[in-house]
């Protein structure tokens, strides 16, 4: 007791219409892209088995260890809110045998992610994701193309982004480079932090990750996966970094970045952009072709990637948050009950020709109504009194210069059609 019910839960928000119309300006952004390149939505369910994210996801991660909502339902089967989509996506894909046919599935999703992560600025409990999977294809090329989608999907929104990439390797070489790498970390075990001497023994390739200061220098001088590739990987490295330059593509090659899952093999990519600093990527992806077997399939081969939909409005520029207004092109302001009637029918007409209007059943006086109008950044205002009414001659005010000037009715509709395509533009 004693928590109000006026609040909502920690962690998670609130988007009000304000801040949705930015939201649905970079899905809708996000939807004509990736339709170019040939993608199409899925939308699985939010809840899963648990086990599909304590297989895919790892039971030694901390999302699987501590932060999945994680519940028995009323028949006792563990279901867990999903912390992450790949897995669904892939489930999905299994289940309905979308390997069939041509063998190669484009698929989107965007939508919202759950897990109980430490409170923290700019962290949800409840947060988005647009991602993309490609399955069934281990092709390079098609790892350049997702990379490019998503860059381009970025600069759209003019977001700058840096591009890392990296190899870690597959079930041939790891192993041998593994190998190495525990050997050298055991040599320093004693300059490790806690973790880092931990993870040489549990998952060595995630004392790449530690950001703990007193660990770098080691870290630096340590064996790369990068300088052992076999000679498969080593190729397919080479021909999608040569994707990469063809499409003009700049990149950072960063051989510390990792993943800790042995299912991920080969290709790495990660997308930072300057304003959140290095350690909060705002698009990881990869290549995760074991992934299919962990869940107990037939064999996929996969590639995809994940952005984190809240951070990436956090970083719309001010140009593009202005775009992002549901704004009504018309206010109708009245006088009394006659021009209150014919503002009624004329905001249906010229609804029906798919204007946005407005008109206020406050019945406030007009200068009320026109701070309403003003709060609501109409684009234009449209005064009607008696004296209107009997000359059929209106008022309209553009917002954005003040200009005024007097129009009929049958001027309006065609000019604030005018104004909005150009608005469109
Ligand atoms: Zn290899
Ligand atoms: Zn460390």
């Amino acid at each position: 007791m004693g928590e109000s019910l006026l609040t909502n839960l920690p962690g998670t928000r609130d988007l009000l219409p304000e801040e949705v119309a930015r939201w649905q300006l970079v899905e809708e952004k996000a939807r004509g892209i990736f339709a170019r390149y040939g993608f199409r939505e899925i939308r699985t369910p939010i809840l899963e088995a648990t086990e599909l994210f304590a297989r895919s996801i790892g039971s030694d991660t901390d999302i699987v260890g501590k932060e999945m909502y994680t519940f028995p339902d009323q028949s006792g089967k563990s279901i867990t809110l999903r912390p992450e989509a790949t897995a669904s996506v892939v489930r999905a894909y299994l289940q309905h045998t979308m390997y069939r046919g041509t063998g190669l599935a484009k698929l989107y999703y965007i939508g919202p992610m759950f897990r109980h992560e430490k409170k923290q600025k700019g962290r949800w409990r409840q947060f988005y994701q647009i991602g993309a999977e490609v399955l069934g294809s281990d092709h390079p090329a098609i790892e350049a193309e997702v990379v490019e989608m998503v860059l381009s999907l970025l600069s759209s929104l003019g977001v700058g982004s840096r591009l890392l990439i990296n190899s870690v390797g597959c079930p041939d070489c790891r192993p041998k480079y593994v190998e190495l790498l525990q050997g050298e970390l055991r040599r320093h075990a004693s300059e490790l932090c806690e973790d880092c001497r931990r993870r040489t023994e549990t998952n060595s390739l995630r004392v790449l990750d530690c950001k703990v200061e007193s660990c770098q220098p080691i870290i630096n001088g340590l064996p790369m996966m990068i300088d052992h590739l076999c000679e498969t990987c080593r190729r397919h490295f080479d021909r999608f970094r040569d994707f990469l330059d063809r499409s003009g593509i700049a990149y950072e090659l960063v051989p510390r970045l990792v993943r800790g899952l042995d299912y991920y093999v080969r290709t790495a990519f990660e997308i930072v952009s300057g304003e959140l600093g290095a350690q909060n990527a705002l698009v990881g992806g990869g290549r995760y072709d074991g992934l299919a077997e962990v869940l107990g399939g037939p064999p996929a081969q996969g590639f995809g990637f994940a952005l984190g939909l809240d951070r990436l409005v956090m970083l719309l520029p001010e140009d593009v948050r202005g775009q992002a207004v549901n704004r009504p092109d018309l206010f109708l302001a009245y006088m009394g009950d006659a021009a209150f009637d014919k503002a009624w029918v004329i905001a249906q007409a010229l609804r029906a020709r798919g204007l946005n209007c407005y008109v206020d059943f406050s019945a406030g006086s007009l200068k009320s109504q026109l701070r309403l109008a003003n709060k609501l950044e109409a684009s234009h205002v449209l005064v009607i009194g008696d004296n209107e009414l009997a000359e059929d001659r209106y008022p309209l005010r553009r917002m954005a210069d003040s200009h005024q000037w007097n129009i009929s009715l049958s001027e309006l509709g065609t000019y604030l059609e005018s104004q909005r395509a150009r608005r469109t533009e």
